[in-house]
This record gives C-alpha cells, sequence and structure tokens, in this order.
C-alpha cells in the first residue's frame, strides 16, 4: 500500500536492524485518514469472505482492528495482555512471547465475545516473529470459530513470522512487507510484477 509506505519513508525510525519505530502516526500518536485508508483496504482484499468479527490484541492493533471493523460493518474484540492467570473458565488464554519486551505473556479473551460460528480476521499492527498472531489464531481455535485471514500493517519479511503463518495455511495480507532496516534506511520488499503476455 504506497500511502503506507510513503509515511514509513518520512516518519519510520529504524532502532535497529530488527526494531522499526513509527509512533507517530501507529504507535502512539495515530493517523486517522491512514488508518481509515488501511481499513479499507483490508476490507477490499478480504471481501466476500464472510468475515463476522475482527480479533486483536490491546494496544496498537486496536485502532486498525476499528477502521477495518468499520470498514466491513463488524464487531471488534481485542485480546488483553495479562499476567499469568489462575484458572479462569470464562475466558480463553494463549502465550505470546512479546517480541518487544522480550517476555512471555499471556493474552486472554471472553468466551462470550467469539461463537463457534464466528469467521474471523485476525489484524495487528506488526508481524515480526508471528507469536501473536498465533496466540490469536489458538483463541480462534479454543472457541471454534473460523480463521478467514490475517491482515498485518507492517510485516518485516527478514524475520520468520510470515513464513510460520503462511506454512501454517493461513492468508497474510501486509500492507508493507519490510525486506531490510539500516540506519536512517527502510527497504521494501519488492513485490512481484504483473508479467503481460
Ligand atoms: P510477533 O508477535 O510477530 O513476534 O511481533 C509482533 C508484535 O510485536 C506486534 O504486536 C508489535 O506490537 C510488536 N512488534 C514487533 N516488531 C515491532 C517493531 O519493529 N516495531 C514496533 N513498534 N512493534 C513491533
Amino acid at each position: 500500500m504506497e500511502q503506507l509506505k510513503e509515511k514509513i519513508r518520512k516518519e519510520g525510525i529504524a532502532l535497529s536492524d530488527s526494531v522499526l519505530k513509527v509512533d507517530s502516526f501507529l504507535n502512539h500518536q495515530l493517523d486517522p485518514e491512514l488508518m481509515k485508508a488501511m481499513g479499507e483496504e483490508f476490507s477490499r482484499y478480504f471481501a466476500g469472505s464472510q468475515i463476522t468479527k475482527i480479533l486483536t490484541v490491546e494496544a496498537s492493533g486496536i485502532a486498525v482492528a476499528i477502521a477495518t471493523g468499520l470498514a466491513l460493518s463488524v464487531p471488534v474484540v481485542f485480546a488483553k495482555k495479562k499476567k499469568p492467570l489462575t484458572m479462569n473458565q470464562d475466558v480463553y488464554v494463549a502465550d505470546v512471547f512479546s517480541f518487544t519486551k522480550q517476555e512471555q505473556n499471556q493474552v486472554t479473551v471472553s468466551k462470550k465475545f467469539i461463537n463457534p460460528e464466528d469467521r474471523i480476521l485476525i489484524v495487528d499492527d506488526f508481524l515480526a516473529h508471528g507469536e501473536a498472531a498465533l496466540g490469536l489464531a489458538s483463541i480462534v481455535e479454543q472457541a471454534g470459530a473460523a480463521i478467514v485471514g490475517i491482515g498485518i500493517v507492517i510485516e518485516k519479511a527478514f524475520q520468520d513470522g510470515g513464513k510460520r503463518l503462511r506454512t501454517a495455511g493461513y492468508d497474510v495480507y501486509s500492507l508493507a512487507r519490510i525486506e531490510k532496516l539500516e540506519a536512517g534506511k527502510v527497504t521494501f520488499v519488492q513485490e512481484e510484477l504483473l508479467l503481460q503476455d
């Protein structure tokens, strides 16, 4: 998505060769116009998949998830990040290793918000090693619902999350795919050119 790539080129800061800071439009300050456009793009890509609900994880996935929910006219659920829980019958729980905090967390979703009839689109801000998305997918599977696909704002294609999710059979659609991060420079994956006969 060119509008997003342009924003990353202008405002993204490579904190290292593996972490991108985009707090001026995605992770702290938010750009509503860009959110709207990203929600519409996910809606366009996943149109016809009979999505009934969007699932994301707090906090940075929520804004783009709402934009997507608005575009698809479906509710949005966000998983809560919690300290490891003692047994609670009312929630689905998944273990997620946090890339940014380098610690094991649990994410939870109340059982009342996902039903076996649901067709879920998982949405998140970044894809690194796929831990967050796989945790959300586990929750959907625990609920017996279907996973229609996974929408990611920024995929760091040099990390293994994309491969893990695609190998597991999920339809992953990333709005921007980064091939390489260097000080002051972001290189995007060259999307395949459509060859015409
Ligand atoms: P994964 O679970 O795929 O390993 O990592 C994805 C999660 O970690 C996202 O929810 C996001 O919050 C965080 N994350 C991973 N890489 C980055 C990054 O380069 N920048 C920022 N701001 N967050 C990241």
